[in-house]
């Protein structure tokens, strides 16, 4: 299974007990993003390289669910080929514990140690600065206790932050936090930020450097000088951007976290930087050099990396074919939103104005006399995977933060749905997106376009 256990994929559709069928739930809040089983639909295939239930690709055919358009990349974008070969090779070859003091030990250290060295290297920073985590979510929270047990002062922390940065602030940083506002485009607002750090008193600043929801891209590398120039630590939660565009200069972040599932690794890994002299979250082992207890996650690293090396001949770099390759598909992109916005009179584009991942579009839908999930259900059965956003973690719909913070209204956030490609999702399945959503505008009565 690759879609994000907890994406609102799982929400508005009820997986019916038969092989293949989906039916449209009712739009209930409380219940309809609970993830519910979908039977044995899993990655499939054996090492003989037979995979019947999962092909990687844009078009995903996946037992039990048939062929789907994903374009819910942001929650979780399916294993690559590399990443599922380095992740089955690494099982073989390196089963021992890398703590361990025989041989099989050592070559499974020696493999995570590599694997670190190449890590650093694209980030550009100290190799011995990144400790691998269960994914970013765990990172940001082991980041957040670190400020909040090891430093003084004030933290400044983006609005549009993701829960696993704002909800360990309020844990660890009760009084300490200040919020930075976004402007209506997205945005950190930079003059707020100026006089806020000419003011003093300020320990950290956190902003992320892709927003998940809307794709909105922040002025990181200018808050990195800012901050450096002012003594202050600048952390980044780059999930959204590693593996999608140039990773060159996120290492020079003071603190940085990343999550292998949003680029095409595994699920269950990711990695941070984090300076010497870091308070541990996780204690009870020495791994990672007493920053990070537990026993690492061999496979998953390994095939992590794997996974940002197939993507960095394309964005890991800014050499290669990326030079080419990223226009073209912010150029799909765009497109789909003009013909959108020409077809279904009254959407709105968040951030249109401003820098975006060229994979992301968040659009708040005309009312449709219903919630947004209406519009997912039906695009789902439709074989189009979307979402409505970041909000379905908790099992329970709430307004999106990131939402209320550049100035949409609840009713505005409800329907909003968050469309998100992937590598391979070409300009043919933009425009199928497009007939799907406009099919689907006219069944729910919005008005259409006569083209
Ligand atoms: N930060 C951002 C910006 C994200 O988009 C996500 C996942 O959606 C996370 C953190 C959490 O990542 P993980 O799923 O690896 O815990």
């Amino acid at each position: 299974m690759w879609a994000s256990p907890s994406s609102c994929l799982s929400g508005p559709v009820a997986w019916g007990r038969e092989r293949g069928t989906v039916r449209e739930g009712a739009c209930r809040p409380e219940a309809s993003c609970v993830p519910q089983p979908r039977g044995t639909a899993g990655p499939g295939g054996d090492r003989t390289g037979r995979s019947p239930e999962i092909s990687l690709g844009r078009f995903i055919a996946v037992r039990d669910i048939g062929r789907v358009r994903y374009f819910d990349h942001n929650a979780t974008h399916p294993l690559s080929a590399a990443a599922r070969e380095s992740w089955l090779d690494a099982v073989d070859r390196f089963p021992a514990n890398p703590s361990s003091p025989h041989r099989w030990g050592a070559r499974a250290s020696a493999a995570v140690e590599e694997a670190r060295e190449q890590l650093g290297g694209w980030l550009g920073c100290r190799p011995q600065d990144l400790v691998w985590t269960s994914g970013a979510t765990e990172a940001n929270n082991a980041i957040l206790h670190h400020l909040g047990t090891a430093t003084h002062g004030t933290v400044l922390i983006s609005a549009v932050e993701h829960p696993s940065v704002w909800s360990p602030a309020r844990r660890w940083l009760d009084g300490r936090t200040e919020t930075i506002p976004v402007r209506v485009s997205g945005v950190v607002d930079l003059d707020w930020i100026d006089a806020r750090v000419r003011r003093g008193g300020v320990t950290a600043m956190v902003v992320m450097a892709a927003n998940n929801e809307t794709g909105v891209i922040q002025p990181w590398r200018a808050l990195q000088e800012l901050c450096h120039a002012s003594e202050i630590r600048f952390v980044c939660d780059a999930a959204q951007w590693l593996g999608r565009l140039p990773a060159e200069g996120l290492g020079a972040s003071d603190l940085l976290t990343a999550s292998a599932h949003k680029f095409g690794g595994p699920q269950g890994v990711g990695v941070m930087k984090c300076p010497v002299g870091f308070r541990p979250l996780l204690v009870g082992g020495l791994q990672e050099e007493g920053r990070r207890a537990g026993t690492v996650n061999v496979a998953g690293i390994l095939s992590m990396v794997a996974a940002l090396e197939e993507r960095g001949a394309r964005v890991a770099s800014p050499s290669g074919d990326s030079a080419e390759a990223l226009p073209v598909r912010a150029s799909w992109r765009d497109q789909f939103v003009e013909a959108l916005k020409d077809a279904v009179p009254g959407v709105r584009v968040l951030g249109e104005s401003v820098p975006r991942l060229w994979n992301t579009v968040a659009v708040i839908m005309p009312e449709a006399g219903d919630c947004r999930r209406r519009w997912v259900a039906r695009l789902d059965k439709l074989g189009f995977a979307v979402s409505t956003g970041s909000a379905c973690s908790s099992g329970r719909e709430q307004p999106s933060p990131v939402l209320a913070a550049m100035g949409c209204r609840s009713d505005e956030s409800d329907r909003m749905l968050r469309i998100s490609a992937g590598w391979d999702t070409s300009g043919e399945d933009w425009t199928a997106l497009l007939s799907a959503i406009r099919q689907t505008a006219t069944e729910f009565g919005v008005a259409v376009d006569r083209q």
